[in-house]
Formats: C-alpha cells, structure tokens, sequence
C-alpha cells in the first residue's frame, strides 16, 4: 500500500498527538486511510482543518469516560510534530549543537524558533 508516509509507521505510532486530560482506557493508535470527513485534532497549522477521505491519518481510539471515541491527526501535521521535535534536538540536544544562521543574525531559528543573539535589544 503506497501510503506516502515520510517517515517509518512507528515513528508516527510513537508520539500521541492526543491529550489525555480525561479518563481514557483501551487506547490505541494505528494509522489508517479515512472513509469520511474527519476533522484533524492537531493544532499544527493553527486552524481547524479536516482530513479528507482518501488520505491518511493517526486515528486514535480508546474508551474515554466510558464511551468508544476515535479522534484523528493528519499526517502534515504530524510530520510538522516529528520534524519540529527533530529540529529541537538538532538545536539544543548536544554541546556543539546549533541554531540556523538565522538565529545567528539575531532573528528567530529557522528549526526551533527560538530567538536569536541580540534580538530585542
Ligand atoms: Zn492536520
Ligand atoms: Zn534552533
């Protein structure tokens, strides 16, 4: 199945893009292709957007306050997740580890977001 994934499955099935902050039993994730419209629960792109049938997506579900849910994430979106956590790691994950020339030009890094030397002074 051509699915069109950047990354390996379980690179996807690692990382739970959903919170927790209910009662949630019986949770698991697989990644599926979407038979209807679902909405993409990821705040990534910073609107609300839907995931169309046809594409791919992080369906979680689980029993959540004692009902059957299934929420999902597209995959963008958790490809934005998975590449910002690598650009993190890329930025501060060891010593000799840096920021993009952005940052060191003063403006905010290209992987991290962080700002840079001397901004806001
Ligand atoms: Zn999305
Ligand atoms: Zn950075």
């Amino acid at each position: 199945m051509d699915s069109g994934l950047k990354y390996q499955r379980q690179v996807y099935l690692d990382r739970n893009p959903f919170n927790d902050e209910c009662e949630v039993r019986r949770q698991t994730f697989k990644i599926v292709r979407v038979r209807s419209q679902h909405e993409c629960l990821m705040p990534a792109h910073g609107e609300t957007h839907h995931i169309e049938p046809g594409q791919f997506a992080v369906c979680e579900r689980a029993v959540v306050e004692g009902e059957w849910s299934a929420t999902y994430a597209c995959i963008p979106c958790m490809d934005l997740m998975i590449e910002s956590e690598m650009y993190e790691e890329a930025c501060t994950g060891s010593d000799d580890a840096v920021h993009s020339e952005s940052w060191q030009n003063g403006g905010p890094c290209d992987h991290c977001g962080a700002l840079g030397e001397g901004a806001g002074s």
